[in-house]
């Protein structure tokens, strides 16, 4: 926890390396996509089947695929496998509050 916090301290006011850049870049990316923002709003409740994410957001079960591919090479979903169905659930806190923080931000005054 310490180590952290340090860590923070040091990344955040000085020059930021090309990996940090990197990293927080492509989680940008991650949120910048109205699919993708409403899936990961949908796992802060509970896990999902890839069927269950379609069926209640109403979009094509391949282009949820494709969106859970990508979190999940960014590491910001998991899944477990129960038979042939993968249930997904979120995988990073951060990236988690930094999203609620954001839909936050657009509701207020
Ligand atoms: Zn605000």
């Amino acid at each position: 926890m310490e180590e952290f916090k340090e860590n923070v301290a040091v990344k955040s006011g000085s020059n930021l390396d090309e990996e940090t850049l990197f990293v927080v870049s492509q989680t940008f990316k991650a949120l910048g996509d109205p699919t993708r923002i409403r899936i990961l709003n949908l796992l802060f409740q509970r896990e999902y089947s890839v069927n269950d994410i379609a069926e209640t957001l109403g979009i094509r079960q391949s282009t949820v695929s494709q969106q859970l591919r990508f979190l999940k090479n960014l590491r910001l979903v998991k899944y477990r496998r129960e038979g042939t169905t993968l249930y997904y659930s979120h995988d990073d806190d951060h990236v988690m509050s930094v999203l609620k923080l954001t839909i936050d931000h657009a509701s207020h005054n």
